[in-house]
């Protein structure tokens, strides 16, 4: 599904943030990404929706060297990987439905959603994943009314609207607190696995990380130091 040959990042100041790196994650995989403040996780995760576009090497996503295309071609991209950011990115002035509507947005068309109008069945399926993660009863509130986990829940609910094949969290938890963490944890992983996406997470706790990873990918300095399931992750250290 994802697969980088040897890639390399080079920020425009000289630091390199990814060093050769080789990874393929296979479809349906849950992946969790560790390491310290400044390994690279931020920047490995970004580059998969050309958020960052590294400077070498060929990444491909869904059979395509994404690296290859130009900016005005990455709306399908964009559609096809689904984002959730540490900050969760929702518009606080609007409601919930509104926010997790905006999963649409690639789809629909600008003019249709400028005006505000989506079909029947994009509101169905709004609705269906603010029930999969439990707040459809805050729909129509203001996003601003509602709790940090509440707020992730929302950005989950619109990435999966989105309808893509890749969920990129981007340290989705590091907001919370410990218990709340957990449960957003949980439902990350639960309705990725229900929808068969794969998933790649950065966290920095490599406890949390256990507990959730089908597989672990370790990082420091912008290289990959460790790849393997968690039975193995002793070597970690
Ligand atoms: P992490 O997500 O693991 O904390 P990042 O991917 O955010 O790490 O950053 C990796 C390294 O690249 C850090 O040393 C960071 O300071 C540096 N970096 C990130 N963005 C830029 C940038 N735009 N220009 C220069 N250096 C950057
Ligand atoms: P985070 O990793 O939570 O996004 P950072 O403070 O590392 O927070 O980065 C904030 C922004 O600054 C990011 O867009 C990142 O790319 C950029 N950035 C980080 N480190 C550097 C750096 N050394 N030089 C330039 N830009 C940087």
């Amino acid at each position: 599904m994802i697969e980088f040959k040897n890639v390399s990042l080079v920020y425009p100041n000289g630091h390199e943030g990814l060093k050769n790196i080789d990874l393929t994650i296979n479809r349906g995989e849950f992946v969790v990404i560790v390491g310290m403040s400044g390994a690279g996780k931020s920047t490995l995760i970004r580059s998969i929706n050309r958020m960052v576009t590294p400077t070498s090497g060929e990444l491909i996503v869904d059979n395509e060297d994404i690296l290859k295309l130009k900016e005005r071609n990455l709306r399908k991209l964009r559609t096809n990987v689904g984002m959730i950011f540490q900050s969760y990115n929702i518009v606080k002035r609007i409601s919930v439905l509104r926010n997790v509507l905006a999963g649409r947005l690639g789809h629909t068309g600008t003019l249709r959603s400028l005006l505000g109008m989506f079909p029947q069945s994009d509101l169905k399926l709004a609705m269906s994943n603010l029930e999969r993660v439990g707040i459809e009863e805050k729909a129509y509130i203001r996003a601003s009314n509602l709790s940090g986990g509440q707020q992730q829940r929302v950005s989950i609910a619109r990435a999966l609207t989105q309808q893509p094949k890749v969920i990129l969290a981007d340290e989705p938890v590091a907001s919370l607190d410990p218990p709340t963490s957990h449960k957003v944890m949980k439902d990350l992983k639960r309705v990725s696995k229900e929808d068969g996406l794969t998933t790649i997470v950065n966290l920095h706790f490599i406890d949390m990380a256990m507990e959730y990873a089908d597989r672990i990918i370790g990082l420091r300095n912008g290289e990959l130091v460790f790849d393997g399931p968690i039975e193995e992750v002793t070597e970690l250290t």
